[in-house]
């Protein structure tokens, strides 16, 4: 079966299913290990409560389920040391002055933080600033001691089903895909909607009735995307229907994303008779089994992430990037799990080209409409009327973000590079470990259909 990507996106023609799952088999224990076991990487912080959707009032679409409820880190003792208000006070201080703009510009071939940790009295987990920088591809979630953010431990909140859904979740669903329909007129907010900070101003209000007044063009786009068995092929018919590549693969990232929640939800369900948590098969069967598109973009969503991943494996390998425990042997514990999977990533060559996108005929003037687009679907999670969902929603879309911000911002051949945040790299790992939990959910699902036409 070959069927994850177009041919000139992944450049041996297709990466097949066996290949991503013959990887995902290796790198699952690292990955799922790198974000149980490390500070690091399974402590998230982010503004959940305080934002109210841009787009609408979201009242009607508030879940009260106690599955949909996150449990956030209130108490002191809870929150690593490193990370704890008293460190953050430090920060106020002349010391406080992490290294700016001006700092990552003198050390350009450093994506990641460059001077954090005790020798420059720094805390880890101050950030630049809370501005989106021109090559962001998601809406910051500021860590710094002033925003008001929680702290969350993903490892007590696990995603999973919530009971959320009805017209709340397909509003934000139709809103999220609605983003894909990139017209010849641009959309008033690719070119505007730029600041994290959007506030309620005409950009969002023109949004608003972007929205709202969709044209049926748009709604049949967005509709035909998502039959079944759509190619996505570059050499197909669909350049003349003028999808060019990217708009393609904005769509698969969306639909891929939105398979993978499908497939987390279904597979930690809950069964209301008896109260345990287990894969429900008709979930999965309704919703992504016989989807053959859906279930192409999944895989098609772990290539990239696969190669965004180990894309940054270089710049992790120095002790120039710290891991913000305050412990140096915990420090380098999580650097080398860290490299094991970024290794194991960069293992599996020609995964996925992004050297092909933004380059032939209008792909570079997309670019910027691309990153605005999904800034959108990144301020549409504070849409997301269910707690739970909307911090897993949070960090997939900033993961996905990550990715697309480490294949197409970081360029090898100029040198020049964007910074990544901590929330970056902790919701790119994240996200990663969720599609590769999804990939193997979907090979569990299978076996249980097979299994099942054995029987009858
Ligand atoms: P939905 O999943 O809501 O899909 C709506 C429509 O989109 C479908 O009818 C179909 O036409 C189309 N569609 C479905 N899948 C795809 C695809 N992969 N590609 C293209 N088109 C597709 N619920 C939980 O229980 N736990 C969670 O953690 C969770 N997280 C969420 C995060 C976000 C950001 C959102 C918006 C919702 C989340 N939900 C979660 C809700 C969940 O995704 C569904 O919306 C809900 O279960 C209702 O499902 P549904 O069957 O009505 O179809």
């Amino acid at each position: 079966e070959c069927s994850v990507s177009s041919k000139s996106i992944v450049q041996d023609a297709c990466a097949s299913y066996a290949t991503l799952e013959k990887l995902n088999g290796n790198v699952k224990p690292n990955l799922d290990h790198l974000v149980r076991t490390s500070d690091f990487f399974s402590h998230y912080r982010l503004n959940l409560f305080n934002k109210a959707c841009p787009f609408w009032d979201d009242g009607n679409g508030v879940c009260g389920n106690i599955a949909c409820a996150v449990e956030t880190l209130d108490n002191e003792e809870d929150i690593p040391p490193v990370w704890r208000a008293h460190e953050l006070g430090k920060l106020e201080g002349p010391l406080a002055k992490h290294p700016g703009k001006t700092e990552q510009r003198a050390h350009p071939d450093r994506p990641l933080h460059g001077k954090l940790g005790d020798e420059v009295g720094e805390s880890c987990v101050v950030e630049y600033d809370d501005e989106c920088d021109d090559r962001d591809y998601c809406v910051v979630e500021d860590e710094s001691a002033t925003s008001k953010g929680d702290y969350v431990s993903l490892l007590r909140n696990p995603e999973r089903f919530t009971g959320y859904g009805g017209e709340g979740a397909k509003q934000v669903w139709d809103a999220i895909y609605r983003e894909n329909c990139f017209q010849k007129s641009s959309f008033p907010h690719s070119a505007n909607l730029g600041s994290p900070l959007w506030p309620a101003g005409p950009a969002v209000q023109d949004f608003k009735q972007v929205l709202q007044s969709a044209g049926r063009q748009a709604q049949l786009q967005a509709e035909r995307l998502r039959q079944p068995n759509v190619p996505f092929v570059a050499s197909t018919g669909y350049e003349a229907e003028d999808e060019c590549l990217e708009k393609r693969v904005f769509y698969r990232v969306v639909s891929g994303m939105h398979a993978s929640i499908s497939a987390h939800l279904c597979w930690d369900f809950l069964n209301q008779t008896t109260g345990e948590w287990q894969p429900n098969l008709s979930c999965y069967l309704s919703r992504l089994h016989g989807f053959s598109d859906r279930i192409s973009n999944l895989y098609f969503n772990y290539a990239l992430v696969t190669r965004a991943v180990a894309k940054l494996g270089p710049f992790m390998r120095g002790p120039q990037y710290t891991f913000c425990t305050g412990d140096r042997s915990e420090d380098e514990a999580t650097r080398a799990k860290v490299l094991e999977v970024t290794n194991m990533a960069a293992a599996v060559p020609n995964i996925f080209d992004e050297s092909l996108m933004f380059v032939n005929g209008e792909g570079p003037s997309l670019k910027e409409d691309f990153r605005a687009r999904f800034r959108n679907i990144s301020r549409l999670m504070d849409c997301v009327g269910c707690d739970k969902c909307r911090l897993w929603g949070k960090i997939q879309t900033n993961g996905y973000g990550t990715a697309l911000k480490v294949l197409f911002e970081i360029d090898n051949n100029s040198g020049e590079v964007p910074v990544l945040k901590r929330t970056e790299l902790v919701a790119l790992f994240n996200t990663y470990a969720r599609l590769s939990e999804s990939l193997r959910a979907i090979g569990e699902f299978r076996k249980m259909v097979k299994g099942r036409a054995a029987v009858e």
